[in-house]
């Protein structure tokens, strides 16, 4: 098979975090400090990242600015030629601390925002002070020059606040926006009842997206990841397995996608122990799914088959059991029904409160 590198790399440098997301798409079982790569390691693979041909990095998390050496780490992008998105919370970043990695080369921030009021955003995010110091922190990011992009994950509890975010990302001046329902993976999978919308919520929020695509068409750019349990088909999770992402996790291993580590029986190859191009090519695991030949019926003769890649293994793991199984989000899929019934159930329910990320690293 003619395996094309990989376009970017998802640098999840350590799982360290202020916030407590119910909706994080973190695994349960959190990488702590004691386990993270150090400097001297995350340099050489983003060295073999560029040898390898990927042009951007997103440095993730957890908050990657729980790191001391991220202006180390971004200036070294810088001299590798690799583009640097920093996707944060926001809450530990000074000025002065944005600065550096401004100094340092950075060149894109990608900024979270649990709601658009103050009391609902720290409550959702399990983190008092923290929608000001968001807040301030865009403002300061705007005024050193660097690009920034709104991210807001969508689920039942602040789905109201869909046009409301995207007036915040435009008086704050960000050029883009991430609208993204939530995935139901790791901690979002343990609070999927109290984040799950109707289905008539998803719709509409569907529909308010497409109206304000229109109105602020030249103004700014709105993604939205649509919510999956009431979709018709399939998105092409992370591109297609194997085909477009690489993962690197806090402690080094290397995921097709950032959960794949909930489907058992793959193993995960090492940056410790092997290069990452040897780790892309020939790892069994992200071997296991790429290419349309491991794909069951109806999925081997359909038409979307090199479209969707079949969808997100780790959702046909998390709903059937199997991951080799079709997508359920499919509506071709024999367990489609099963998905819905789980939604509608989901969604229905009384259930609000939150089960925290809590975490000491
Ligand atoms: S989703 Fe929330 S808790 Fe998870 S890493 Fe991002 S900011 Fe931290
Ligand atoms: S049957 Fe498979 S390939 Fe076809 S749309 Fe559904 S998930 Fe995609």
């Amino acid at each position: 098979m003619n395996i094309p590198p990989p376009i970017g790399l998802l640098a999840e440098l350590t799982h360290r975090c202020p916030l407590q997301c119910p909706y994080c798409s973190n695994p349960i079982e959190l990488d702590r400090k004691s386990g993270e790569l150090d400097t001297r390691t995350w340099k050489r693979v983003l060295s073999e990242a560029a040898a390898l041909g990927i042009l951007q990095v997103h440095l993730s998390g957890g908050e990657p600015t729980a790191r001391a050496d991220l202006a180390e780490i971004i200036a070294h992008c810088r001299l590798e030629n690799i583009y640097t998105n920093l996707i944060t919370s926001g809450v530990l970043l000074s000025e002065k601390g944005l600065r550096a990695l401004y100094d340092a080369g950075l060149d894109h921030v990608q900024l979270s925002f649990q709601d658009v009021e103050v009391a609902k955003a720290d409550r959702i995010g399990g983190y008092k002070g923290g929608h000001e110091k968001k807040l301030a922190l865009a403002a300061e990011v705007v005024a050193i020059g660097l690009l920034l992009t709104v991210n807001a994950v969508i689920h039942r509890q602040n789905i109201g606040s869909t046009e409301a975010f995207v007036e915040l990302a435009v008086k704050l001046g960000a050029k883009r926006i991430e609208i993204a329902h939530t995935q139901y993976y790791g901690w979002a999978l343990a609070n999927r009842k109290a984040l799950m919308p109707t289905h008539q919520q998803a719709l509409d929020a569907v529909q308010l997206l497409e109206s304000l695509r229109r109105r602020y068409d030249g103004i700014i750019v709105i993604d939205a990841v649509v919510p999956d349990y009431y979709a018709r088909f399939p998105k092409a999770c992370v591109g297609g397995w194997g085909r477009r992402v690489i993962n690197v996790s806090p402690s080094g291993k290397v995921l097709p996608c950032h959960a794949a580590e909930t489907i058992p029986g793959l193993f995960f190859d090492n940056v410790k122990d092997k290069s990452l191009e040897a780790i892309w090519l020939h790892s069994p695991a992200f071997n296991a799914y790429r290419g349309t030949d491991w794909m069951p019926e109806p999925c081997q003769s359909c038409e979307r088959k090199e479209i969707d890649w079949g969808g997100c293994r780790c959702q046909a793991m998390a709903l059937t059991g199997r991951a080799e199984n079709t997508d359920p989000a499919c509506s071709l899929s024999a367990f489609n029904s099963q998905m819905r019934a789980i939604a509608g159930e989901s969604a229905m329910t009384a259930d609000s409160e939150f089960r925290y990320r809590r975490f000491d690293g």
